[in-house]
Formats: structure tokens, sequence, C-alpha cells
């Protein structure tokens, strides 16, 4: 089983997380740039958090033969917050970096204006960078979030077929699905959506633009979900070229959009792999 996990924080896991997911079979994966969880206090925060993710986590994953690539935003939660906003300014010069395939994650967190302006600029962005976006919904509220969010879509210069609308479950798949963008559903251990869930709706709806991600983070998650559903998908009778669909092609079908999808990974190597600027050991497995 070949798996991408469209949407997990990497930087916030452990390199334990990264041998597990290999085993699992997880061989690429995009880190959504998000908040810390802790509020940044200016936009050389973000300055920091964008190159990390753009060269000390693809450094990482690599040496576990995992591909890395990022999508680049100011994130719903942050973009109410005057310190922050600035960096809107500074995001042209990163959305042209190599391994960037999605301005992402935006969206609404609470549904106020300074996210509409947020979430709207971040979307002409991408059109204008000929990238895709990673559109996170609310999760409070969702349905009357998932309106507001489509809303904002369809007025932007971004066509449903590049957006990728996260964190779906049963109360919001039907309009998501009719506004023809791309689905996704983060799967966690014990709130929101689980893997049984998950195959149920995969029953209804099926397999055509649906991607499932851990959404793991430095909160209660699990990395290892993507294979789960995997499990469960193969155990209610689905195909393995149905799971290839929603774990492998669907993924790669979203962020290939971008132009910029790098899959072909060397195999794990924690011993010869170059050090990383700056640091005198390779922080895997030697
Ligand atoms: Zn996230």
């Amino acid at each position: 089983m070949r798996i991408f996990d469209p949407h997990i924080h990497m930087t916030s896991r452990t390199t334990d997380d990264y041998q597990a997911m290999y085993t699992a079979g997880v061989r690429a994966l995009v880190e959504p740039s998000f908040w810390l969880g802790q509020p940044r206090t200016s936009t050389g925060s973000f300055h920091d958090y964008f190159d990390a993710l753009l060269g000390w986590e693809p450094f990482r994953a690599a040496q576990y033969g995992i591909a890395h690539h990022c999508t680049i935003a100011l994130n719903p939660k942050e973009a109410n917050d005057p310190r922050c906003v600035p960096v809107l300014d500074d995001l042209p010069r990163y959305l042209v970096k190599d391994s960037v395939v999605a301005v992402g994650e935006i969206g609404y967190d609470s549904m106020t204006p300074a996210e509409d302006t947020a979430l709207a600029t971040q979307l002409q962005l991408a059109a204008d960078h000929g990238l895709p976006a990673l559109v996170h919904t609310p999760h409070r509220d969702k349905l009357a979030g998932l309106r507001r969010t489509l809303d904002v879509v369809r007025e932007s210069a971004l066509p449903p077929e590049r957006i990728l609308l996260d964190h779906l479950n049963e109360t919001t798949v039907k309009e998501a699905t009719d506004s023809g963008c791309w689905l996704g559903f983060s799967i966690y251990p014990d709130t929101k959506m689980d893997e049984h869930r998950m195959v149920a709706l995969l029953r209804t709806w099926g397999t055509g633009k649906i991607l499932v991600n851990s959404a793991a983070d430095w909160g209660r998650s699990d990395p290892l979900k993507t294979r789960a559903v995997g499990d469960a998908m193969l155990a209610a009778g689905f195909t393995d070229d149905d799971i290839d669909q929603v774990l492998w092609r669907n993924p790669v079908a979203f962020y290939g959009l971008s132009g910029r999808l790098h899959l072909d990974t060397p195999p794990p190597d924690t011993a010869t792999a170059p050090l990383h600027e700056g640091n005198s050991i390779r922080r895997g497995g030697e």
C-alpha cells in the first residue's frame, strides 16, 4: 500500500513517527503551514517557520525515504492578529519556491471580517502563482462555515477543481461535492472523523475526488491514520485500486496541479546523507 498524506504537520512530530510512517507505506506528504499553538508575535517568526518547511523538514523526511512538500499561507486563526497580517506581503517570495505545491491552509476559523480579507487575498495569490489552494473548513459551526467559504471561493479567480476543501464530515460532504472542489477528510484518534465513518462516506460518495489525511500535529493525533483508512477499506471490500486512488493517485492529481511534485524519493538513508546547514549531525538514525 503506497500512501501520500496530503495534510500533516511534521514539524511537531518525531523521527519515530517518520520511521513508523515509512513502515506503514507513507512515501510522500504535504505539510501545510499553520499556527504554532502559541501566537506568533512578529512576521519574522513566519519567515523562520517557512524556511524550516522548505529546508529542514524535507531534509529530515528524506532520511526516512519520504518526499516532503509544503503549502505556504497566513493561517486562518492568525489572520485576526495585526502583528501577523503583514506577512501577506511576504508570501509571494515563498510561493515561487520549488517545493511549495499550494497556498494553504487558508479559510475560516471564527469567520471574522479579517479572515474574509485574508482568504480572498490568498485565493488571488494562488491564482497569480498558478497554484491550487488548500482550504481549511472551520471545526465549529461547520455547515455555515463551508457555505461562507464557498461564497468566497466562487467570487475568486480560482476554479473549484483547483481547491481542496479540508476537514469535511457527514454534515458538509454533500454541499462540498456539489461545489466541484476536491474533498479532504482528516482522520483523528477520538474526535471528529474516524476511519470507519470514512469508509461509510467512501461507500456513499465514491473514491473519485476524495483525499484522506491524518492532519497530525502537536495535539492528540495519529500519523498512521491514513494507513488505518486503507486497512478499513480493505476489510470493507474495497479493491487495491480503490485504495491506491484515495491514498495515492488523488493527492498526486491535486497537488500535481502545481507542476512541482517530485516523488522520486531515494530509499531511507540516515547514515550517509549530507549535513543540513549549521548541523554537526544528521538527527536521523545514526
Ligand atoms: Zn492542519
